[in-house]
């Protein structure tokens, strides 16, 4: 193995043994850190395997075999891209002490400061399954907790934001919810018609064709064709459960986990996150973490959904009911007249209503 040599040169204290061979103490590394790795170290480290396929060679790898009666912590996974080693094909293990190491993890000794490459394999037969896979517990869970605390730390900003987005929206949910009960309890069968057709506008019309020539039964055929003669947008609006007031409502009532608003220092939410810590779990700054997220989704949802309902009262939609309507093969036999200020139906003679025409307020938010 011609890099046990490099090594030797390089890191290592050695003695020569009688019989010739070159033995080994790797004391590079030990006690290097007396304290956790940090993680732009650990990143520093990482960036170096990923460059290069040898975690051994960075001089903050220690190399020596651990004394594993002392603490270990797991501080990063590692995947060495082993191809870029060319023909010595496998990294060094710590934990066994040989050439086998591929992907495991880094772990940092808290009683001798080494950070090594500990496999897979070898850890969990040389340490124990329990205690291996209780490290890997560990490990993931502070990993998610360090998820959880750096997305907060964006997300609790933008929590205000969204709360204020939505109350702008609250006038318009109403005006849409009026409208919504306009076509439903005024025009119930208009309305059922258009929420079976879900937005598709369509006629059947039937042609009437000679025979054509040399054919014996005279007369006429008949020839149905299905037409599209309008497609509806904003098809939200025709649900028939439409509350939309009350979900904002609600999605506004989950986004106050906190006080920050987008104007507080970022600080702010650092000291939100520490006090957080202070009184709770690690777990549960995960679960905030996944309540915020839920909470903005649902906002986000919220206001897709309005939007998408506002264009159904717009007047797109009411020229092509409109030309619908007044198709000769038109399945509803309504009259419709679109005026400034929304659509005026008039269903078998009954019923005149109008549904407000809105203004696309809600572009761009
Ligand atoms: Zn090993």
């Amino acid at each position: 193995m011609p890099q046990l040599y490099s090594m030797f040169m390089k890191y290592s204290t050695s003695v020569v043994s009688d019989d010739g061979e070159i033995a080994f103490e790797f004391s590079k590394g030990v006690g290097r850190f007396p304290d956790r790795p940090t993680d732009s170290e650990l990143q520093a480290i990482n960036d170096f395997v990923q460059k290069t396929g040898r975690p051994e060679e960075h001089p903050d790898v220690c190399l020596a075999r651990p004394d594993l009666g002392m603490e270990h912590v797991i501080v990063r996974s590692l995947d060495v891209p082993l191809e870029k080693r060319g023909t010595d094909h496998m990294a060094w293990c710590s934990v066994c002490g040989t050439w086998k190491f591929g992907e495991g993890r880094l772990v940092w000794c808290v009683g001798d400061g080494g950070l090594r490459t500990f496999g897979h394999d070898c850890s969990a037969r040389l340490l124990g399954d329990d205690r291996w896979r209780a490290m890997n517990d560990e490990y993931t869970q502070r990993e998610a907790a360090k998820d959880a605390e750096n997305y907060l730390m964006t997300s609790l900003l933008t929590l205000d934001d969204h709360a204020k987005s939505l109350e702008t929206l609250e006038l318009l949910a109403r005006q849409l919810e009026d409208a919504h009960k306009v076509l439903f309890t005024a025009l119930p069968s208009l309305a059922n018609t258009l929420q079976r057709l879900d937005g598709k506008l369509e006629v059947t019309e039937e042609r009437k064709a000679n025979t054509p020539a040399g054919f014996r039964s005279g007369g006429q055929s008949s020839n149905f064709t299905t037409v599209l003669v309008g497609q509806l947008v904003g098809r939200k609006f025709l649900q028939k459960t439409f509350k939309p007031s009350s979900k904002i409502r609600q999605a506004a009532l989950d986004l106050r986990i906190t006080k920050i608003n987008n104007e507080t220092a970022r600080v702010v939410a650092e000291d939100w996150i520490l006090e957080f810590l202070i009184r709770h779990s690690e777990a549960e700054l995960i679960e905030q973490a996944r309540r915020v997220r839920a909470a903005i989704r649902k906002a986000e949802s919220v206001k897709a959904f309005i939007h998408d309902a506002a264009k159904f009262c717009t007047a797109h939609n009411y020229e092509a009911i409109q030309r619908w309507a007044l198709h000769p093969d038109s399945p509803v036999s309504s009259s419709f007249r679109l005026t400034s200020k929304g659509l005026s139906v008039r269903e078998y003679g009954e019923v005149g209503s109008v549904l407000p025409y809105l203004q696309q307020t809600t572009e761009g938010q």
